[in-house]
């Protein structure tokens, strides 16, 4: 008597990163984190289309990262410049784990791009 496969298996993700994904405007394919290029605009794995990350993305976890920073010490009674000082040191180990923590729960949404290069004016919709 044999067991039958598995095949539940084959839909979990092989990396936690392929969990929440983001999907590309232009085609609806899903476009994994490795595969998403943050600085400049990059082409879409499957339709080739020019797409991009928008800004209020980055603006977001910095706004989460800052807040962390200062929030956790306020709440364990620093306050004045000793606060300011802490959530300055605070505030690249927190924009490391806020963008971690990001990146896994909230994949940035993806724009099509108009142009090659690096200040790209991104076409809303
Ligand atoms: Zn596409």
């Amino acid at each position: 008597m044999s067991h039958p496969p598995f095949r539940g298996a084959e839909l979990f993700p092989k990396y936690p990163w392929q969990t929440m994904a983001s999907t590309c405007p232009n085609c609806g394919t899903v476009v994994l984190i490795p595969e998403i290029s943050f600085r400049a605009p990059f082409k879409c794995p499957s339709c080739a289309q020019l797409l991009s990350v928008h800004q209020s993305y980055f603006w977001a976890q910095f706004g989460a990262a800052s807040a962390t920073s200062t929030l956790g010490p306020y709440l364990l009674g620093w306050r004045g410049n000793a606060l300011l000082s802490v959530a300055i040191v605070l505030l690249i180990p927190a924009s490391f784990i806020v963008v971690l923590i990001g990146l896994l729960f909230f994949p940035p949404r993806l724009h099509i791009s108009e142009q090659d290069g690096p200040w790209t004016t991104l076409k809303l919709r």
